[in-house]
């Protein structure tokens, strides 16, 4: 028996009218577990009116009681972290070690909206007038959507709802149809924590569900995560359609290693972020550009590097596992394919990938190095998301920097150098949102903002940190005065204070 995975609206399990679902794979062994509804129009209809009354209750509910249902969470999703672990890579397929690591970057962001009576304090000016007062305060949206991709299951969502629930808004979640079930164990532990039935609902689908959510004139703002097409197709519907959107995209992260790094470190760093999540990270490093003469040398660390990573089922204690998909392992691999026809040099095939520690028909596809990798080839050109690596040598600084500042993706990039004074000129040229000095995956602490550049992000705020109090809120400003007996009477001109 499969199990049939239902949306989460109002507190509750809902079948939804629409009778379309999609298959749920366990990807390490190839099997269907579970099947999940996908909503259409109606059911998102009908979760938008939930969280349109939800919102009103919820909005009136005093900051210290919001606060107080934010720590419950906090405890409860601390306390249960290894059973939302398994089932985030029941479905994903990442290792436990690595679905422990997603939950603790999210927990790190409901512990920032832990704070949230502090972030929404407002500005005061006493006196303005004779009289007069004005302050400003923050008001939140109404109902909020957040549409999620497959490959953080609960980090993602949890960059977004903490601060939105805890600013006043009801939430839809609209998680990746690959792995729902992570987006319906989180809304059940809101539940266990207090939060009023109705903030926070669930609902399953596909583009259908995300239309039906970027047409919904109650919904107020969209936040996306996942592809650049879709992540551009989203901003421009939602922002015609009135919304305020952030949409967050692709990704082609470059590492630039100069003459005098440690190649060690250097080598370590990118074979754990390259082939972590089995490469399916948006801060992944898809291409390490190593400055000449040192190419031959960290290539050869980095291949040594990856005989030892064990791929297998990620309950087995491997290192890497399988991919989310078979098409998206077949489109990774035929990516493999085209890299040797154009001429790279593959120095570690991982269409053979040898052992693999499973059961069943799992989606497999071993870690691979390409070296003299060169930037009109489409494993340079496009984002791949699976364990392809690519090392493009590169004669100056200049010219790897270059290269990333070419690239129309801007979401991460790191230097690794010994150099401070080139470190600090790599942090000030390059045009990428997150940079790390020798640290390869710069994912910002919640209380900053995460976010890319150019193809990488559409709108103008970043997720979490004040980006994420700003998002979630309306500015208000009042003016105020209590008359005195004498207030000036009528007065036909624009108001001027004095
Ligand atoms: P995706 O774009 O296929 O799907 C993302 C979401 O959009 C899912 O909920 C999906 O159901 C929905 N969707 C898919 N196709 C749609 C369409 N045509 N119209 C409307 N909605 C649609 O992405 P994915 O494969 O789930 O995730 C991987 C991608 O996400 C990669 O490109 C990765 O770089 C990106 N990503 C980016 C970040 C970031 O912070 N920039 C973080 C994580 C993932």
């Amino acid at each position: 028996m499969t199990e049939h995975i239902t949306h989460w609206i109002a507190g509750k399990e809902h079948g939804g009218t629409a009778t379309r679902t999609a298959d749920v794979y366990d990807p390490a062994t190839g099997r269907v577990t579970a099947h999940v509804a996908l909503a259409d129009a109606a059911d998102v209809a009908e979760g938008v009116e939930a969280a349109a009354e939800a919102a009103k209750a919820w909005r009136a509910t005093s900051l210290t009681r919001r606060t107080q249902v934010l720590f419950a969470f906090r405890q409860l999703l601390s306390e249960r972290t290894e059973e939302l672990a398994a089932i985030i890579t029941a479905e994903h397929g990442k290792v436990l070690d690595d679905a422990v690591g997603e939950i603790t970057r999210g927990l790190e962001v409901v512990e920032f909206a832990c704070g949230i009576p502090h972030l929404l304090k407002g500005g005061f000016s006493e006196g303005v007038s004779t009289g007069v007062d004005v302050y400003s305060i923050r008001q939140p949206l109404g109902v909020v959507a957040i549409i999620s991709p497959f490959n953080f299951p609960a980090m993602v969502p949890m960059w977004f709802f903490p601060i939105a629930i805890a600013t006043g808004n009801a939430v839809i979640l609209k998680p990746s149809e690959k792995d729902p079930s992570a987006a319906v164990w989180i809304a059940r532990l809101w539940e266990e924590a207090g939060l009023p039935p109705g903030v926070f609902n669930v609902i399953h689908g596909d583009k259908v569900a995300v239309d039906a959510l970027l047409e919904h004139p109650t919904v107020a703002s969209v936040s996306f995560v996942g592809s650049t097409p879709v992540a551009r197709y989203v901003y421009e519907t939602g922002t015609r359609n009135g919304k305020r959107v952030q949409a967050l995209g692709g990704a082609k992260n470059h590492m630039v290693v100069l003459p005098d790094a440690d190649l060690d470190l250097a080598a370590d760093a990118a074979v754990s972020a390259g082939f972590g999540a089995a490469g399916e990270r948006c801060m992944a490093i898809a291409t390490v550009v190593a400055v000449e003469p040192i190419a031959d040398d960290l290539v050869a660390r980095i291949a040594e590097r990856m005989q030892g990573l064990r791929v297998g089922d990620g309950r087995r204690g491997c290192d890497m596992g399988p991919l989310i998909t078979r098409e998206h392992r077949d489109r990774v691999a035929s990516y493999v394919d085209a890299g040797v026809d154009d001429g790279a040099a593959l120095v570690v095939d991982g269409r053979e990938p040898g052992e693999i520690d499973a059961d069943g028909e799992g989606f497999w596809l071993g870690p691979t190095l390409f070296d003299r990798v060169r930037p009109d080839m489409s494993i340079y050109t496009d984002e791949i998301f699976g364990p392809v690596l690519g090392v493009v040598r590169a004669s100056s600084y200049d010219e790897a920097l270059s290269l990333v500042n070419d690239n129309p993706y801007g979401n991460g990039t790191a230097i690794f150098t010994n150099d401070g004074g080139a470190a600090r000129r790599f942090q000030y040229d390059v045009q990428v949102g997150m940079v790390g000095i020798n640290v390869p995956i710069p994912v910002p602490m919640a209380y900053y903002s995460f976010g890319g550049w150019k193809s990488s992000l559409f709108g103008d705020t970043h997720a979490h940190g004040m980006d994420g109090v700003h998002f979630f809120t309306r500015g208000k400003v009042v003016t105020s005065r209590w008359p005195e007996p004498s207030h000036g009477g009528i007065n036909l001109g624009f108001p001027r204070h004095d």
